[in-house]
């Protein structure tokens, strides 16, 4: 079999796990594989992103496909260094010349919530919508907009970076309490709506240190005070995304991420953006990504067309 056979391989380079697959010419998977992410070591991931190529590759028993990545951050599209990762041993580094001089060949690379928003858009929640913001929310938060089937890169290969803009229309307890990003702001949409960021937020209301899914649990068993930490985040994701609606206003919101599992997203967020929201009627739709955790990995596969 040859690399004209429409097969293409993607990774999805996580902070905790790294995800692969091959798919064919009908976007059907042939292979796939997942391994750690090794912690704070840019060499040993390097390493491990080409161990997992050549072993998808040895799966199909074909070599030299198409290879697309999805990374956190993105690449600064002058120097080709990759940047904004929160998987920061990443940072800095020239991640995807690394990555073709290991593999030997021409990789394309985008950011994971870019990814999500692809594969969303092209075959699942956002099928059929000319315009889709996809979001990512899971321990980071990152965002991505697809128009007429196509990646929004931008200018400045920032597009729809929704996770590092400051939580909008703050609270006066918010605004004395926002918290330092790593990326060195105050107040970032990741340090409100990610998985970590539910369980500071717990914390601050004097609840003990409980994952987001834990918190969501006793939430649902009636326990007060994971109730109202509950309550605040689906508030504060409803404002994040009127905003975007307001700069955007897409033809439909997919989530995707662990956080997407979370139900009330979907019936509570809706009841709450049309007061931040420039219009009278909010008639936008807000989905879960349809291939779950293996959109951001689709994504990647189909940053190269088929054949
Ligand atoms: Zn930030």
């Amino acid at each position: 079999m040859s690399a004209t056979s429409g097969l293409r391989l993607g990774i999805d380079l996580g902070g905790t796990k790294i995800e692969g697959t091959v798919i064919d010419a009908a976007d059907q998977v042939c292979s796939q594989r997942r391994v750690d992410t090794p912690q704070g070591d840019y060499d040993a991931t390097v390493a491990a992103v080409v161990d997992l190529v050549q072993a998808l590759e040895q799966d199909v028993a074909v070599t030299g496909l198409p290879v697309g990545i999805g990374t956190p951050g993105s690449v600064d599209p002058r120097s080709g260094l990759l940047r904004n990762a929160n998987s920061q041993c990443l940072n800095g580094r020239p991640l995807a010349v690394d990555l073709q001089s290991a593999i030997g060949r021409e990789l394309r690379i985008a950011n994971d919530a870019d990814c999500l928003a692809l594969s969303e858009a092209l075959d699942g929640a956002g099928a059929g919508y000319a315009s889709v913001f996809g979001v990512i929310m899971g321990t980071g938060v990152g965002g991505g907009v697809v128009i007429d089937g196509r990646l929004l890169t931008g200018c400045n290969g920032v597009a729809g970076e929704w996770g590092h803009i400051p939580l909008p229309w703050a609270r006066a307890a918010e605004v004395r309490s926002a918290p330092r990003c790593w990326c060195g702001m105050d107040s970032c949409l990741e340090t409100w709506l990610s998985g970590p960021a539910m369980t500071a937020d717990h914390m601050r209301r004097g609840g003990h240190e409980l994952s987001a899914h834990e918190i969501v649990e006793r939430a649902e068993a009636g326990e007060r005070l994971a109730g109202a930490t509950l309550k605040a985040w689906l508030e504060r994701v409803a404002r994040a995304l009127a905003m975007v609606i307001n700069l955007l206003d897409p033809d439909v919101i997919v989530i995707g991420g662990g956080l997407s599992q979370i139900r009330w997203l979907y019936s509570e967020v809706p009841k709450v953006w049309a007061q931040h929201v420039f219009a009278d009627q909010v008639d936008t739709p807000l989905c879960p990504a349809q291939h779950g955790a293996a959109s951001g990995v689709r994504g990647a596969a189909r940053l190269w067309p088929g054949a």
